[in-house]
């Protein structure tokens, strides 16, 4: 049986032809996972996908817009501003720029599907559900990330009929 090398997640493996394939939703999480790691954001970084129809129409991740701030570059020791939850105060968040940078290229993500590495927060989520997102994936939880007691945003996305998914 042939063997195929497969780079998965930085780690090589060897799989054989017949192992199980990777679904989508592994692949995107991966991917969102990669892009997480070119955030120059010195507290969170954050990767998003957006896909429809099983391909990608958009991604992103956390960060101050394209062309003004790179937090950990200005600010390595103390870290970039904070808004009043002591998040920065300048990063658009991951699902932020991937849905701006549809809605610049005129791109329809109506219907479609995000992969993010952290559960929206609400804001992000009162824009997920706004643009028509149906479905949300997610790694890690935005509520023990930041110490707060509920995933507001996965519960008002939940409360009005978007599937949302914790991957493992
Ligand atoms: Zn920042
Ligand atoms: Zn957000």
């Amino acid at each position: 049986m042939a063997e195929l090398l497969n780079y998965f997640g930085g780690k090589r493996t060897f799989v054989t032809a017949m192992a199980k394939k990777p679904s989508f939703d592994e692949i995107y999480m991966d991917l969102a996972e990669k892009l997480s790691l070119r955030s120059h954001c010195v507290k969170a970084q954050v990767g998003a996908v957006l896909t429809k129809d099983t391909r990608i129409v958009s991604l992103g991740y956390n960060g101050p817009p394209a062309g003004t701030h790179n937090c950990d570059i200005e600010w390595p020791e103390e870290g970039c501003p904070r808004d009043s939850k002591g998040s920065c105060s300048l990063a658009l968040h991951a699902e932020q720029n991937a849905i701006l940078y549809a809605a610049k290229n005129n791109v329809s993500i109506e219907g479609s599907t995000l992969y993010v590495t952290l559960s929206p927060c609400i804001a992000c989520a009162r824009v997920i559900f706004s643009t028509g997102i149906r479905r949300v994936l997610y790694k890690n939880s935005y509520a023990e990330f930041k110490n707060i007691p509920t995933d507001e945003g996965v519960d008002f996305l939940r409360k009005f009929g978007v599937e949302v998914t914790k991957m493992p």
